[in-house]
Formats: C-alpha cells, sequence, structure tokens
C-alpha cells in the first residue's frame, strides 16, 4: 500500500487570482474535500509547485500535488 504521505492529489483546475497569482485546487485523497495551495505568481511557473505538500485538513499526512492531465504549461 502507498504511504498516506506519497498519496497522489491531482490537480482538478487552477484558477488566477489578482496580481497573477495562481492557485492549485485538488481532491484530497485523505479526506475527499476540496484543498488549494498557492502556484506562485504566474501560471509559467506553476509546475514548479507541484510535488509534496502538508495537507490542509491533518497535520499527520501530506500528499503530492500532480497534473496527470496536463493542466500547467
Ligand atoms: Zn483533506
Amino acid at each position: 500500500m502507498t504511504h498516506p504521505n506519497q498519496r497522489d492529489a491531482p490537480l482538478t483546475h487552477i484558477t488566477e487570482h489578482g496580481n497573477g497569482q495562481v492557485i492549485l485546487h485538488i481532491v484530497c485523497p485523505h479526506c475527499g474535500r476540496a484543498h488549494s495551495h498557492g502556484g506562485g505568481r504566474d501560471l509559467s511557473i506553476a509546475r514548479d509547485f507541484l510535488g509534496h505538500r502538508a495537507s490542509s485538513c491533518t497535520a499527520l499526512h501530506g500528499y503530492v500535488l500532480t497534473d496527470p492531465d496536463g493542466l500547467l504549461p
């Protein structure tokens, strides 16, 4: 079984806010709810923000942000 910290959290969509702030949206593999993480200040570098993150819902486990559908440039 995959260690809980290494479970994939695929991007569901991305949004851009004021000043180009990118937000990465995922469905949590631990609680099943939507969480979001900062993706930097420009879409062109948002891919650098994939990878392991602490989850928003539990201090015990994180997950790995992935982009299987190629949402990011
Ligand atoms: Zn969660």
